[in-house]
């Protein structure tokens, strides 16, 4: 069961006034990480929840300011405790959003941003129903292999689970408040800001 209500956003007599839960997915490589970089360096007052995750670090990624980067046997004993609001697997490694952090941030009336992929937003719509789902498209399916590929970080291997995957989550867009193209990255950028803020 969920602690908070569904009324993320509301603000009663009951309640304290309440933040509201942004979920930005779409296939890796699409380029929602540094969309929301963006977003994140306009507005600092936004929170980032910051996942934990199984992957090992890419050159130059920083333990528990991109990911809380953990072992197997840590994330299953944090899935056991109930410690995630969501958690997937995804090409083989496991990814979760914190659930304490995130819900002492709403629950103090912030705006909180996660970067999930398609499993984990599923998750998050169901839920928490008030949350404000966007979706990233790519201007096309070979521009995402090619942005894929340039990251240059990931094996041959990885590349192809993360295609393969690509094709699935591109299907399931339109179960999400708003469809976003990041062809031109300031056009998107300000429909994002539009969504969040308007
Ligand atoms: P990457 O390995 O490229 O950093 O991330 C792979 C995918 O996992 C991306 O689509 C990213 O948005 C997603 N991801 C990152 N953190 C989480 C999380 O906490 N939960 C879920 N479900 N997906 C996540």
């Amino acid at each position: 069961m969920q602690v908070l209500p569904t009324h993320i956003g509301a603000n009663t007599k009951e309640c304290p006034p309440l933040g509201k839960l942004i979920v930005l997915t779409g296939p890796s490589g699409v380029g929602k990480g540094t969309l929301m970089n963006a977003i994140l360096q306009r507005y600092p007052e936004l929170h980032y929840s910051v996942s934990a995750t199984t992957r090992s670090p890419r050159p130059g990624e920083v333990n528990g300011k991109n990911y809380h980067f953990i072992t197997r046997s840590e994330f299953e004993k944090l899935v056991t405790q109930g410690e995630f609001l969501e958690w997937a697997e995804f090409a083989g490694n496991f990814y979760g959003t914190p659930r304490e952090a995130v819900l002492n941030h709403i629950q103090s009336g912030k705006l909180v941003v996660l970067e999930i992929e398609l499993e984990g937003a599923r998750q998050i719509r169901h839920t928490f129903p008030s949350a404000l789902s966007i979706f990233i498209l790519p201007p096309s399916f070979a521009e995402l292999e090619k942005r894929i590929r340039g990251r240059g970080q990931d094996t041959e291997e990885a590349i192809s689970r993360r295609l393969n995957r690509a094709e699935e989550e591109i299907a399931a867009a339109d179960e999400f408040n708003l469809q976003i193209i990041n062809g031109d990255f300031e056009e998107a950028l300000q429909e994002i800001e539009k969504a969040i803020f308007h």
